[in-house]
C-alpha cells in the first residue's frame, strides 16, 4: 500500500537538544513504521516522516507523554511535504547554524537506569560517582559556550576511552552524544583532602569521607553546582560547630537523607511534597518537623519546618550508603558569599571551616545553589530557583527585543530575554560583597554567551546604591529603564502567567524604594506592564536608623507604637519595652521627631516585624524578615479572631496601621499569647486587603488580582488570602515559576522595560 503513504515535516521547539531526543525521535518513528529523517536545527529539532497518516498521528500523540525526561517540547509544527521514498529512519547532521538558539538543560539528578548501572558489581561503572547519560547528570554547570559539545564543557579534559565512545556515537544506546559521559577509566575521579589540602592515601576516599563525617568532623563536598558542608545531622557537636565556623547564627540549616522512608521518620509531608521530593530537579522541600526526632535541635532552631532533600549525584548516593539518618548539607560558603566552585579556591576559603574535603576534577564552570521550594495554597512555590530549574526559561505570551534586567540587591537573579522566552539566572544572592559583586558579572557574561543574547535595554531598579543599579548605569551603547520595584514584583507575577494587564496588584515586602523618594512595602498598584498607580498604601512611619531596623525590630516596634499611641507610649505595660534602656528609646523617639536618619516606610514586611516585636518574640534578627517568618510559626490555627482596620482618603487610600497595633499591644498587655495575636492579625490583613480590593474593584472595574513580594513567602496569608478573594470572584495571579521574593523581581523589570521602550 506504498500509495497511501503520505509526508510531513516537523519543526520541534523547546529543550530538545542534548537530552537525547533525536534517538527517542528515531527509536518512536521505529516504532511507529515510519521512514524519514531528524537534525537539529538552530531552534530545536526538525524531521521528516513518511508513512501512513494515522501512524504520523500516533507518532504525534506519543510525543508529549514519551519524551525523554530532560526535554522540553514547547511548539510543534506539522507542514505537509513531498513524498521522497525515504527507505529507513535516520539521524542526519545538524542543518546550518544549528544549535546556537536551542536551549540548555539544566542540571538534573542521576536517572535509575544509571544507578541501578552503578549498584551493579557486574557493570563497568560500578561504583563509579560521576555516571551520567542522556537523561541525567550535570548540563548548566559544566557549559562554557555554544554550541553544547563536549569541547565547549568542562569535560574537554577527559578523552573518552573507546567503550564510551561506542555509547556516545551509538543513536540506539543511552549514551548517545552525551557530552559528560565518562567511565573510572576514562573520567573524573574523587580525592580525599585534609583541611590543608594534601590528598589522604586511601582506596575508597568517598567511604573514608562517610568514616570521618560519622566521627564527627566537617566535611567539604564537591557537588554539582558547587561545594556543600557536610555534617551528620544526629550529631549536636558537630552541628553547632558548623554554625559557629560558618557565622550562621540562626538560619536552618538544609538536610539530605538517602530515601523518602528515612524523611518519612523525621518530617510530614503529603503527596503533593512527595512529588517534589523526588522530582529530576530535586529541590530542597520545607517540610513539617516531627516531634522527638533524633536531628540536633540547632539543625532549624525556632522553626517548624525542616529544608530536606534527596540525593541527586552519584556521589550523594555513595555517600549516604554509610547508612546516616540524615546529613546536614549546607552551601559550602561564609554567610551571604556565593558557594565556592573551584578546589584550590575552597581549600583557602573553606579552610577554617572544613576539617576535609572530598574534590573531583570536574570542574564546575557555573555555580549554582540548591533550590528551595515549598507547597503551599495547592502550587509549588519556589522560594530559591536555581538547579535543576535554571535555565529553562519562563515563556511569554508576547516577543520580548533582547532585554538584560540586573534585579535586586538582595536575593538577586538577572533576566535576559530572546523572542518568547524569559532566562531568569540561578540565585545570585546578596550583593552586598566583593565575591557576589563578581559572581553577578560572571553570570551576566555567561549567560550572554551561552544564550547568544546580546541586550538593546538593560533594565534595573529605581535604588540608585543597588549594585546591579550601578552596573546597569553603567553599561553603555543600551537604553537604560529604571523600574520600580513593587511595579517588577506584580509585572513579574503578570508576566509568569502570561497575563495582560490592567490588575489590582497587592506588592508586599520588607523594602523597595518607592517614586516619592520614602521606603515602600505595602503598596496596592493598578498596574499593567508599561506603568502604574498607586492605588493604597500602609500609612507610612519612620524607620529609626534606617538599615539598623532591618535587623532591630525594637526599633520598629517603638516607631509604631510611637506613632499608635503617641506620649502615651511610657504608660504601656510591655515587658520587653519596659526592660530596655529609658535612654536609647528617648533617643530614638528623637532621631523620629527631628526626621535624622529616620526615613518613612508604608512597608508590610516591617509592620510584622513591629508585631513580633510587640507580642515579645524578638527585638533582632539574624535575618531579614525572621521576625516576620517566626510570627506565622508561632500562629494559633484554632483562633479566628481580628482586629478592626480602616482606611482614608483616595488615589491612593492611606491604610490606618495604628488601631491593628493598638489593638495587638492591648491584647499583648491582658496576657493573650502571642500564639493568638499572631493569628488575629494575620486574620486582620486578610479580611482588610479582601475589603479594600473588593471597594477598588467597584472604583476601577478591574476585576484582576496579582499578589506579589517576599510577604507572601507567609504560607497563612498567601492561603488565605487566595481564598477570600476567589471568593470573591476575583481572577486570582500568583506565583509558580519563579520566587515571589525579590528573586523574581528580574522578570518583573525585563517586562516592564520592554513595554516602556515600545511604547514611551
Ligand atoms: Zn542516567
Ligand atoms: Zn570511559
Ligand atoms: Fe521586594
Amino acid at each position: 500500500m506504498t500509495d497511501a503513504r503520505t509526508a510531513y515535516r516537523l519543526e520541534i521547539n523547546g529543550i530538545v537538544q542534548g537530552v537525547g531526543f533525536r534517538p527517542f525521535i528515531y527509536q518512536l518513528a521505529n516504532h511507529h513504521g515510519l521512514k524519514g529523517e531528524v537534525a537539529n536545527t538552530a531552534t530545536g529539532v526538525s524531521l521528516v516522516l513518511e508513512g501512513l497518516e494515522t501512524d504520523i498521528r500516533q507518532f504525534i500523540d506519543d510525543l508529549p507523554g514519551k519524551k525523554p525526561p530532560l526535554a522540553h517540547i514547547v511548539e510543534v509544527s506539522k507542514t505537509p511535504e513531498a513524498v521522497k521514498g525515504f527507505a529507513a529512519f535516520s539521524i542526519v547532521k545538524s542543518q546550518g547554524s544549528a544549535t546556537r538558539a536551542t536551549l540548555i538543560s539544566p542540571d538534573v539528578m542521576v536517572c535509575d537506569d544509571c544507578l541501578a548501572e552503578m549498584r551493579d558489581p557486574a557493570d563497568r561503572r560500578f561504583g563509579y560517582p560521576f555516571i551520567n547519560c542522556t537523561n541525567c547528570g550535570p548540563r548548566y554547570t559544566i557549559i562554557d559556550d555554544i554550541p553544547y559539545d563536549r569541547p565547549k564543557t568542562s569535560m574537554r579534559h577527559f578523552r573518552m576511552c573507546p567503550l564510551c565512545q561506542a555509547e556516545y556515537d551509538n543513536p540506539a544506546d543511552r549514551r548517545f552524544h552525551a557530552q559528560p559521559n565518562a567511565c573510572p577509566a576514562c573520567g573524573p575521579r574523587v580525592t580525599l583532602l585534609d583541611a590543608g589540602g594534601v590528598p589522604i592515601d586511601t582506596d575508597d576516599p568517598v567511604a573514608a569521607a562517610a568514616a570521618r563525617i560519622k566521627a564527627g568532623r566537617i566535611l567539604a563536598v564537591k557537588g554539582l553546582g558547587g561545594f556543600h558542608l557536610a555534617v551528620d545531622a544526629t550529631q549536636e557537636d558537630a552541628v553547632a560547630r558548623l554554625r559557629r565556623r560558618k557565622h550562621r547564627e540562626e538560619k536552618p540549616l538544609a538536610l539530605m537523607c538517602s530515601s523518602l522512608d528515612r524523611i518519612r521518620g523525621i518530617a510530614r509531608f503529603g503527596e503533593a511534597e512527595e512529588r517534589l521530593l523526588v522530582s529530576i530537579q530535586r529541590p530542597i522541600v520545607l517540610l513539617k518537623k516531627r516531634r522527638n526526632t533524633p536531628i540536633a535541635a540547632s539543625v532549624s532552631p525556632c522553626n517548624r519546618f525542616f529544608g530536606i532533600m534527596l540525593p541527586y549525584t552519584p556521589l550523594h548516593h555513595l555517600l549516604l550508603d554509610a547508612g546516616f539518618i540524615a546529613l546536614v548539607m549546607t552551601s559550602a560558603n561564609l554567610s551571604e558569599e556565593p558557594i565556592a566552585i573551584g578546589n584550590a579556591e575552597a581549600v583557602e576559603r573553606l579552610g577554617g571551616i572544613a576539617d576535609d574535603f572530598l574534590v573531583h576534577d570536574r570542574d564546575i564552570l557555573l555555580r549554582s545553589d540548591d533550590s528551595i521550594v515549598r507547597h503551599s495554597a495547592g502550587h509549588m512555590r519556589l522560594i530559591r530557583r536555581s538547579r535543576g530549574y535554571v535555565p529553562v526559561p519562563v515563556f511569554l505570551k508576547g516577543d520580548m527585543p533582547p532585554v538584560l534586567a540586573c534585579g535586586a540587591e538582595l536575593k538577586n537573579t538577572v533576566c535576559l530575554t530572546r523572542g518568547r522566552q524569559a532566562f531568569v539566572s540561578q540565585h545570585i544572592g546578596d550583593l552586598e560583597n566583593r565575591a557576589t559583586d563578581a559572581f553577578f558579572r560572571l553570570t551576566v557574561d555567561h549567560l550572554k554567551r551561552i544564550l547568544d543574547i546580546d541586550p538593546q535595554i538593560v533594565a534595573c531598579d529605581l535604588h540608585p546604591d543597588y549594585m546591579s543599579t550601578r552596573y546597569a548605569r553603567e553599561l553603555g551603547g543600551v537604553a537604560c529603564v529604571e523600574v520600580q520595584h513593587h511595579h517588577a514584583h506584580i509585572a513579574a507575577c503578570m508576566a509568569e502567567n502570561n497575563a495582560d494587564g490592567p490588575v489590582i496588584g497587592l506588592s508586599f515586602d520588607g523594602t523597595g524604594l518607592g517614586t516619592d523618594g520614602t521606603v515602600w512595602g505595602g503598596e496596592v498598584l493598578v498596574a499593567d506592564y508599561h506603568s502604574f498607580a498607586r492605588a493604597a498604601h500602609l500609612a507610612p512611619v519612620p524607620m529609626p536608623g534606617g538599615a539598623a531596623a532591618i535587623r532591630e525590630p525594637w526599633r520598629m516596634a517603638v516607631a509604631h507604637l510611637s506613632a499608635a499611641f503617641g506620649e502615651d507610649l511610657d504608660a504601656l505595660r510591655l515587658p520587653w519595652l519596659r526592660s530596655l534602656d529609658p535612654q536609647r528609646v528617648g533617643i530614638l523617639l528623637s532621631m523620629m521627631q527631628q526626621q535624622v536618619n529616620s526615613p518613612l516606610t508604608s512597608s508590610l514586611g516591617r509592620l510584622f516585624d513591629a508585631v513580633a516585636a510587640i507580642v515579645g518574640l524578638r527585638g533582632r534578627v539574624a535575618f531579614e524578615g525572621q521576625a516576620a517568618m517566626e510570627l506565622e510559626m508561632i500562629l494559633d490555627n484554632a483562633e479566628s479572631g481580628s482586629y478592626d482596620f480602616s482606611w482614608e482618603g483616595d488615589e491612593p487610600c492611606r491604610i490606618a496601621t495604628a488601631p491593628i497595633i493598638q489593638a495587638v499591644t492591648r491584647d499583648a498587655e491582658k496576657g493573650v499569647s502571642p500564639n493568638a495575636v499572631s493569628a488575629r492579625f494575620h486574620n486582620t490583613l486578610i479580611l482588610l486587603f479582601e475589603q479594600l480590593c473588593r471597594h477598588l474593584r467597584s472604583a476601577t472595574g478591574i476585576d484582576r488580582v496579582a499578589l506579589s513580594g517576599g510577604v507572601f513567602q507567609n504560607h497563612r496569608l498567601l492561603a488565605g488570602l487566595t481564598a477570600a478573594l476567589e471568593k470573591s470572584g476575583f481572577d486570582l495571579l500568583t506565583h509558580r515559576l519563579v520566587p515571589t521574593n525579590d528573586g523574581g523581581l528580574s522578570l518583573g523589570q525585563a517586562v516592564v522595560a520592554a513595554a516602556t521602550v515600545n511604547h514611551p
